[in-house]
């Protein structure tokens, strides 16, 4: 490879990550394995450090990120700043005169004046492959030499974007270590295209599985249509599926502008198949090289257009999980059938647990088979591979606090612990609510669920806010992940349960102001992971026989019905010794400078409730002014006089509907024995929803849904088209929500767009 600041792709190679970034060097490295990928030359990241210097910027731009990047209006300001200095300087001459030279050759090898995409390919001085991927931007169908060398300029200076600062600023990175190779690349104006994973993405089996659509990639990737689904057996080369979905819209390039566009599908091709046999063994054999050159499963982004595959972009597939060896017998009949409540397929050893006293038994990789799991048994829920359990719904402790771990679990079998023993190897699918006895080897998956399938690809834009749901501070990072809006429900109550014991205990002790440290710090975790994102952070919402088995719990009630009991806002506006210590810990929280906080306030049923929260918080020095406060609308009552609510004077409600549905269908949500009653999409529970909707968009508050039915894509569905504003999932769905709000946002522009034509 030669030393000069711009050089062709097809001289670097996967040692040069230094020199034109990771993506650089990928795309280089395909080239050198003669994969077709689209000529084009980088603009190295040591061309990027001649500009700065020699213009002289260096003091004056790094002085100029040295801001409190906590602060939004200071960020956006050092956003400004930075970029300025870069647009306004001169690329040095013989850098500009050898981007014009590479990309007049590059149009005389297209035969015509080409268009190109712009691509930053960061690259950190120490660290080299530091990833910084989906930091910086792309400049897509350029064309003419003016407009490569501005966008080779505006590609640098994202390397100044806030969230590119923010991100390296958390991260501890040195922004003056940080440099930038614009890649330019020919743009394949695609027939077709999509996405290829060389194994298949969640367990690693040999199958390829391959999505596509008409026109550009950008519509699969993004979510924006269903695409056709084919699976390959690597080994015998067999076409295992061939799904064809309607495709209703696709994106090109609009012959006049040369600008992207999204058109609707000609009626012929929507229900046609994308691909022919040729072409899905072609790109199978290209995955395969792809595969080999790199020594792991890939994701790889591909485009067709005149019968010629073209490999744009391939990166490792990063959820795979490692399979172990076992040779044990295959299972063929399920042992035991509950409710599939967090996904994912794990095998290990049962080890049985009672109580707390037992909890040592659970090794990594056991699995963890109790009556019902309690907040107490967090720390052997974090070893174990699965979770089966005898009683509960989709929205019990054991489904909420599995999913949240990542890890597989199967609810409401009701005799798990009769019939398992101590010892009995099991697989759990945790998908399909299934316990086998052994080893069950998955073979080859059916299509898995879209959410698998889109992880590590760029999340599409939704109008509708796309949030997080959290309840233990562990599963902070994963949440964060998702690259949701924010955390649409934060449930303290996991957090004070997580605590050594109970709040009276502290109080009794006098320890009121340690207990009131631990909850800061557990919330702080939260609201400064997402920051600026909003948190709303629920007050306690205490089921007393869940608090009565902590240290110092005895005093709570026992009740014949918790559950209708002395729990939520009720239990607050009594217990108030309580509620004045979360007063302090919000307090502080602000105090600490996170404006992105706002209180939600669980289980009202009159607006007086309300009202003397309000007043208790205030009188207790919170300035309710300065946040968000809200309610969750669990009750029916409160849904029924959503109006007289919105008198009182609020900024949000959001739907409990683990609760709303259990309290309109009278079915109780933990109990087994009338799960197959109980469903968020009963159309009483619709109708209570949909009038919430409908009052609070007259009066400009905002709508949310925290519950499990928020998870639920097809509900999200339901909810974008009754005007919600945001939609709060639990971890694992948050990439299939949000994909279908994305959908379902464009059916509805595409629906108005037609009706307003004809
Ligand atoms: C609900 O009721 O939907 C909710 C989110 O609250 P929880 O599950 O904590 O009762
Ligand atoms: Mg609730």
């Amino acid at each position: 490879m030669g030393n000069d600041s711009v050089i062709w792709l097809e001289e670097v190679g996967k040692e040069d990550i230094a020199i034109v970034g990771g993506k650089g060097a990928s795309l280089g490295e395909m080239i050198r394995a003669e994969l077709p990928v689209p000529g084009g030359f980088a603009v190295t990241a040591q061309a990027f450090r001649r500009f700065i210097d020699e213009n002289g910027v260096s003091d004056e731009l790094f002085k100029s990120l040295e801001v409190d990047v906590d602060d939004a209006e200071i960020l956006r300001q050092a956003e400004k700043n930075a970029k300025k200095i870069i647009l306004e300087a001169e690329i040095p001459a013989d850098i500009e005169k050898s981007i014009r030279s590479k990309y007049k050759e590059l149009c005389k090898r297209e035969g015509k004046e080409a268009f190109v995409a712009v691509r930053s390919s960061a690259t950190a001085e120490d660290l080299p492959d530091a990833s910084f991927a989906g930091q910086q931007d792309t400049f897509l169908n350029i064309r003419g030499e003016e407009n490569v060398i501005e966008a080779v300029k505006k590609c640098w200076a994202s390397l100044y974007g806030a969230r590119a600062i923010y991100y390296r600023v958390k991260q501890g990175f040195d922004h003056n270590k940080v440099n930038l190779c614009a890649v330019v690349q020919t743009m394949v104006d695609a027939e077709k295209a999509g996405v290829m994973f060389s194994s298949h993405p969640s367990t690693g089996e040999p199958v390829t599985i391959i999505e596509g659509a008409w026109g550009l990639g950008e519509t699969v990737v993004s979510g924006a249509v269903s695409p056709d689904y084919y699976t390959v057996d690597k080994q015998s080369k067999k076409i295992l599926e061939r799904k064809v979905a309607t495709k209703n819209v696709m994106h090109t390039k609009d012959p006049k502008t040369g600008k992207t566009i999204d058109i609707p599908v000609p009626d012929g091709k929507k229900n046609a198949k994308v691909l022919d046999d040729d072409e899905i063994l072609k790109l199978v054999e290209f995955g395969e090289v792809v595969e080999d050159l790199y020594g792991s499963p890939q994701d790889v982004e591909w485009a067709i257009r005149n019968k010629e595959i073209y490999i744009l972009q391939s990166r490792p597939i990063t959820t795979i999980k490692k399979k172990k060896e076992v040779k044990e017998k295959i299972a063929t009949s399920a042992l035991l059938e509950g409710l599939g409540a967090s996904p994912g397929i794990a095998y290990g050893e049962a080890k049985l647990v009672s109580d707390v006293t037992e909890l040592g038994k659970v090794k990594k990789g056991d699995i963890l088979v109790a009556v019902m799991t309690t907040p107490d048994m967090v720390p052997a829920m974090k070893r174990a591979a699965a979770i089966v359990t005898d009683e509960g719904g989709l929205t019990c402790h054991a489904a909420i606090v599995s999913r949240e771990l990542g890890c597989p679990a199967v609810v409401g079998t009701r005799k798990a612990t009769e019939l398992l023993a101590d010892g009995t190897m099991i697989t759990v699918d945790g998908e399909k609510g299934l316990v086998f006895e052994g080893k069950k080897d998955s073979a080859v998956p059916a299509a898995p669920p879209q959410m698998q399938l889109s992880f590590a690809k760029s999340k599409p834009v939704t109008a509708t806010e796309i949030k997080v749901n959290v309840s233990i501070p562990e599963a902070t990072q994963r949440a964060v992940e998702t690259q949701a809006d924010g955390v649409g429900l934060l449930r303290i109550e996991h957090m004070i349960l997580g605590l050594p014991k109970h709040p009276k205990q502290y109080i009794k002790e006098g320890k009121a102001d340690e207990y009131v440290n631990e909850l800061v710090s557990r919330i702080q975790t939260v609201v400064d992971a997402f920051y600026p994102k909003p948190v709303w952070v629920r007050t306690l919402d205490a089921p007393t026989d869940e608090f009565r088995a902590m240290e110092g719990g005895e005093g709570e009630p026992i009740e014949p019905n918790p559950m209708l009991g002395y729990r939520g806002i009720r239990r607050d506006l009594i217990d108030t010794e309580h509620f004045e210590l979360e007063v302090r810990a919000f307090k502080e929280l602000i105090k600490r400078g996170y404006n992105n906080m706002g209180i939600m306030i669980p289980l009202v049923q009159h607006p007086s409730e309300l009202r003397c929260a309000k007043e208790f918080m205030r009188s207790n020095g919170l300035d309710i002014d300065k946040i968000d406060i809200g309610i969750m609308v669990e009750i029916p009552a409160a849904a029924l006089i959503i109006d007289q609510f919105i008198a009182e004077g609020l900024d949000f409600v959001s739907f409990g509907t683990n609760d709303l549905t259990q309290y309109t269908l009278a079915v109780d949500r933990n109990n087994e024995h009338v799960a197959h009653l109980y469903s968020e999409m009963h159309p009483a529970v619709l109708k209570l929803i949909e009038h919430v909707i409908t009052e609070c968009n007259k009066a400009g508050v905002k709508t949310s849904i925290c519950g499990q039915a928020g998870s639920y894509p097809k509900v999200a569905k339901r909810l974008v088209e009754l005007g919600i504003s945001s939609i709060s999932a639990n971890i694992d769905a948050v990439e299939a929500v949000r994909d279908m709000v994305a959908r379902t946002e464009m059916q509805l522009v595409l629906k108005a767009a037609r009706e307003r034509k004809g």
